[in-house]
């Protein structure tokens, strides 16, 4: 064997697995194997004129120790930057103006839903808990416990801020686990919100946490990670296919060349993890193309700040569909993270396409700019044009846990159960999030080092 273990995908998920691998194993008995000539995947940042520009991800939320201890073993600790607090503001736009999204009593003045949608929101307490377990789409869940017109506004909108998704089209379970359980285990989500609070219990929803980047931007992660793993780490290098030999897996390569090692750890997006296993298991492969993914266009903006009339004195906004807007939200990023525009400029990141709008990441970049600068100027009062325009293209970026989610995940349980010393990491599966790849990746580390062992 060349390996004890081949990981394919560098992004942060095969990262991190092969931090913790080379931990366990000693870094030559591993390879990771990246189709990129770069670490990250869909997590990097760029240094422009002053301004650092994240590819996607712009941060996670400091409430996973997992995260915290592997970014302390790369040294990263003392880069740590959390937001500032005006992060706790956000705002929805409808009906041509930004609303911030308060709580109560606040939530009782704000226009943000019509009297009789506030009404219905705070009748949840009175909403029975549903019994069966049949499968819900988020916007079934939300609908029913706080009515249509939030579920709609307010939880349409987030799930586009998220997932870049459709909240008619995500299982509920899938992406938001612990509302869920708040729900079985309390009976609605204000009586679990009071239980918690009276019993000062840890909430189901995990500690709240607050967003968390580096010096130099989210992008110090991946690349510190690739730099910590040196020789075990190569890029310009596509796996092609995934076969079984004696005593492991050969690994096939875009250049003819193959690979052999006892263990295999996937960590590519779903859809090129199918065509590795396709023919090793096809029903695994066939599970692994049936995951959809929504493409996301994001957009850097720099202006001058005395170019922008607005305050910019919170996180953002998101714009649920059915408004006048095509924009999905837009990141106030140099109030979050100061140091990511130079002084005297702001930075504004903008979202466009997602499930709903798949036509958008199609526009030219030209059109692109344009689109977003037509709706976005007269919005925050913006005057003259930007003094940075970038554009990062994720064409299949945030993988979508439709209903029938489930019944792929079991299918890639099978597939691990047939095939020992393979296993599936990566975003597709358990959590999108950065805290939930790196939580993912330990279990696939613990899996592979057990085998092995
Ligand atoms: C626009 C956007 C914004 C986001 N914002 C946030 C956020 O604010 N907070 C947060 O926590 N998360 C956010 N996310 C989600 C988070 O960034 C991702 O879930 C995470 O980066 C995924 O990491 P991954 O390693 O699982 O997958 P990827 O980043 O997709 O990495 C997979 C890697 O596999 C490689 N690969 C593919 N095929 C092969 C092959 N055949 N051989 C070898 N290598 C291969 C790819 O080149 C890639 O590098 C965002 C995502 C996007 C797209």
């Amino acid at each position: 064997m060349d390996k004890e273990v081949i990981v394919i995908g560098g992004g942060v998920s095969g990262l991190c697995a092969a931090h913790y691998l080379a931990i366990s194993l000693g870094k030559a008995s591993l390879v990771t194997l990246e189709t990129g000539p770069g670490p990250g995947g869909t997590t990097g940042s760029d240094s422009v004129d002053g301004y650092i520009l994240d590819w996607g991800s712009n941060g996670f939320l400091d409430r996973e120790p997992l995260t915290a201890s592997w970014a302390e073993e790369l040294g990263l600790a003392p880069d740590t930057i959390k937001a500032n607090t005006a992060a706790a503001k956000r705002f929805i736009y409808r009906n041509g103006k930004l609303h911030q999204v308060r709580m109560p009593p606040g939530f009782f003045l704000s226009p943000l839903l019509s009297v009789r949608g506030r009404l219905r929101l705070c009748c949840e307490p009175l909403i029975p808990q549903i019994k069966g377990d049949s499968p819900e789409s988020i916007f079934e869940f939300a609908s029913r416990r706080i009515g249509r017109e939030a579920a709609r506004i307010m939880v349409g909108a987030m799930v586009l801020g998220i997932y870049g998704g459709d909240a008619h089209q995500l299982s509920m379970a899938h992406c938001f686990p612990r509302m869920v359980r708040m729900e079985q285990e309390y009976g609605g989500l204000f009586k679990a919100l009071m239980a918690i609070r009276k019993n000062r219990k840890a909430s189901p929803m995990g500690p709240p946490g607050t967003l968390t980047t580096y010096k130099g931007g989210i992008g110090a992660l991946p690349m510190r990670a690739a730099t910590a793993l040196g020789d075990a780490m190569l890029y310009n290098t596509s796996a092609t296919a995934i076969r079984p030999i004696e005593g492991g897996y050969a690994v096939s390569l875009a250049d003819g060349e193959t690979l052999s090692a006892r263990a295999v750890v996937v960590a590519t997006p779903a859809h090129a993890a199918a065509g590795l296993v396709r023919g090793l298991h096809p029903p695994a492969a066939r599970a692994l193309a049936d995951i959809p993914y929504a493409g996301l266009t994001v957009a850097c903006l720099g202006y001058p700040r005395d170019a922008v009339r607005h305050d910019l004195d919170g996180f953002g906004f998101l714009v649920p569909r059915g408004q006048d807007l095509r924009l999905l939200g837009c990141i106030w990023t140099s109030t979050l993270f100061p140091f990511q525009a130079p002084r005297g400029s702001v930075l504004l990141r903008v979202m466009l396409g997602g499930a709903p709008d798949p036509d958008a990441n199609l526009l030219s970049d030209e059109a692109a700019v344009n689109l977003v600068r037509r709706e976005l100027e007269p919005l925050l009062g913006i005057t003259g044009a930007p003094e940075l325009a970038r554009l990062y293209r994720h064409p299949r970026g945030i993988p979508q846990y439709t209903l029938g989610h489930e019944a792929r995940l079991d299918a890639l349980d099978k597939a691990e159960t047939a095939c020992p010393g393979l296993v599936f990491t990566g975003n597709a599966y358990r959590g999108i999030g950065l805290n939930d790849c790196v939580v993912a990746a330990h279990r696939a580390v613990e899996a592979v080092v057990k085998y092995l062992n």
